[in-house]
């Protein structure tokens, strides 16, 4: 048996947004709560914005819990170097200290468009791309001893009790960041170990979670973006090497029509301005309106169910199927 973390998981405010919360104790988490787990600042952004936007519009609790800061992270908007910006003339070291700098206050800002009650810290170091030198800072989220990790996040869950988890998935060989690797290995073992109460027994009460979902980047998404791109601008940022990525759209149980929660995706992105260039097609080559008339959902996989089966089609719409009524009795 493990003994995980005590029950705060953070020591310092810088690290921790969860201290100093956009939610606070006054405001206590809806009955219903989701709860998603992502890498660094700015995946809260670009994958699932539009569902979380959407669930808290419907009352349910939202809580963004980011395992790294992001330290690692590059000055992705050249635009911030132009004369009288930010960035003007400094050198390679500074700039990247500066970047560094701004990444919580831009998570805080993203995390507040879209709506999330709280966001937790996981406090690890971002481990940076795979093979590079990051990879071995002993802070980095890469090398964290694994049961140590889930014990940190086991106390998130048992203390805001959410019913649904989301996390990365299984097969990330599109893009395999070492960081977003680590968040599924810690998210598919928090949702097995938070109910359990061997596991961590100074990590809270147990609190077992319903259902735990996977994102996905569905290839019919990417193959009606592609050719809306080519029909509005003429040009699909999308590479021969995605267009051709292997499918895991036979895999998707789950279907989230968010066609108007556009405006969460793209106002997320604009706040992490030191990551995302606000000229990118590959962001913002189509506006809200052409998006949700493209493709008006976000697609997941539901891995694990504790109220029910796991369908094998595409057949639900709900990442609360089988939780609500059960929350309203
Ligand atoms: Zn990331």
């Amino acid at each position: 048996m493990r003994r995980g973390p005590q029950s705060s998981q953070c020591s310092t405010t810088n690290v921790c947004l969860g201290s100093t919360s956009l939610r606070q104790v006054a405001d206590p988490i809806s009955a219903l709560t989701v709860l998603t787990v992502h890498a660094h600042p700015d995946d809260e952004a670009s994958k699932g914005a539009p569902t979380l936007a959407k669930c808290k519009a419907e009352g349910i609790g939202t809580v963004l819990v980011c395992a790294t800061g992001g330290e690692e992270g590059d000055l992705q908007n050249p635009s911030l170097r132009e004369e009288g910006q930010p960035f003007h003339g400094l050198p390679p070291a500074e700039e990247r200290a500066l970047v560094a700098s701004m990444r919580d206050a831009e998570l805080a800002a993203s995390a507040a468009v879209i709506g999330f009650d709280e966001v937790v810290m996981l406090g690890y170091r971002d481990s940076g791309m795979a093979e590079t030198e990051s990879n071995q800072h002993p802070d980095c989220f890469h090398r964290a001893d694994l049961d140590e990790a889930v014990g940190r996040l086991v106390a998130v869950i048992r203390r805001v009790r959410s019913h649904v988890i989301i996390t990365y998935g299984d097969d990330q060989k599109g893009y395999p960041h070492p960081d977003h690797l680590k968040v599924h290995d810690v998210s598919v073992l928090a949702f097995d170990r938070a109910g359990d109460p061997a596991w961590y027994p100074d990590a809270g009460e147990p609190f077992a979670p319903s259902k735990l979902y996977y994102a996905v980047w569905a290839k019919a998404r990417i193959l009606a973006v592609h050719n809306a791109m080519l029909k509005y601008t003429g040009e699909s940022p999308f590479s021969d090497e995605w267009l051709q990525r292997e499918s895991q759209d036979h895999r998707i149980t789950t279907k989230i029509e968010v066609g108007a929660y556009q405006w969460a995706r793209t106002g997320a992105l604009r706040a992490h301005a030191t990551q995302i260039d606000p000229s990118a097609g590959w962001w913002f080559g189509l506006n809200d309106e052409q998006l949700a008339e493209t493709y008006p959902w976000e697609d997941w996989i539901l891995a694990r169910n504790r109220v029910g089966l796991i369908p094998d089609t595409d057949s639900e719409r709900d990442l609360f199927a089988g939780l609500r009524a059960e929350a309203d009795s």
